[in-house]
């Protein structure tokens, strides 16, 4: 851990319920996401998935298919 522990949560993560467009690969519609909230892995469990620590829950609103992204990535 850092020295003032600001470090990290100095990634920027969406707000609850902010809405951004994208392209949907469930239905296949350009639409809206909703951001449900983020899913947070322990790093051994993150280092074995070779996932990011933090993904990113969106929920179409055409499907509502729950989408996750880690932040390595964007909704396009
Ligand atoms: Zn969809």
């Amino acid at each position: 851990m850092s020295k003032n522990g600001k470090d990290m949560f100095a990634v920027h993560l969406p707000q609850i319920g902010q809405m951004q467009e994208g392209t949907c690969a469930t239905c296949g519609q350009h639409t809206d996401f909703v951001f449900i909230g983020t899913q947070q892995y322990p790093s051994r469990v993150a280092e074995k998935l070779k996932v990011a620590l933090i993904v990113q829950q969106w929920r179409c609103t055409q499907c509502h298919t729950t989408l996750s992204v880690s932040n390595a990535e964007q909704v396009a």
